[in-house]
């Protein structure tokens, strides 16, 4: 949504890394499992990525989404941003309740077949919980999301929290309630991205 309003690129280490998985390099297969149990993948190959991501595409503006995640990653962030001679602008912060992934979690619904995604909630799946890609059965996936949320609970709670106070002390913190739908969500967000660029 945001490369559609701003046509500013837009890059997360999750969609890179399955990417790779997809195509099955060793970087791929060495980080899904890690990915797959709700662990974060190590400092050092995000910051590689995020760092080549930058070099080929950060010339003119960038967001990143889902980095950085832990105080390691963001102290590399400013100093690749020194060397490329430009700074942040804005660290928003989606502040989303613990009952609100759950929901979100428990509410999805993917192919057995082809792994395609949909929330139950989407009227179009409600009543025919059939794949559109490969008429494929939608099923709910629990137990194993569960598991993952409390790993990554546990993970954010003592990786990523701390970056609160580290932007906050930089004065480019802002939280936006992110337990609201999400088009919502994105008006306050680009809202914040009007105010920067119009500067
Ligand atoms: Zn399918």
């Amino acid at each position: 949504m945001i490369t559609r309003h701003f046509g500013i690129p837009v890059t997360s280490p999750g969609a890179i890394l399955r990417r790779e998985r997809d195509l099955g390099t060793p970087l791929g297969q060495e980080t899904a499992e890690v990915l797959q149990s709700g662990g974060l993948v190590p400092d050092k190959i995000i910051i590689e990525l995020i760092e080549d991501w930058l070099r080929l595409h950060g010339g003119h503006g960038f967001v990143f989404d889902g980095f950085p995640r832990t105080l390691p990653q963001a102290e590399s962030l400013m100093s690749m941003l020194t060397k490329l001679r430009t700074a942040l602008d804005l660290a928003i912060w989606l502040e989303v309740s613990e009952e609100t992934v759950r929901d979100r979690i428990t509410g999805r619904l993917q192919c057995a077949e082809c792994g395609f995604t949909t929330s139950s909630s989407s009227a179009q799946f409600a009543n025919r919980p059939v794949c559109p890609y490969c008429d494929g059965r939608l099923e709910r996936r629990n137990d194993d999301d569960l598991a993952v949320l409390q790993t990554r609970l546990q993970e954010f709670r003592t990786k990523t929290e701390p970056l609160g106070a580290f932007y906050e002390k930089l004065s480019m913190l802002h939280r936006i309630d992110g337990n609201r739908d999400r088009d919502v969500v994105f008006a306050d967000i680009s809202k914040l991205m009007e105010d920067k660029t119009a500067k």
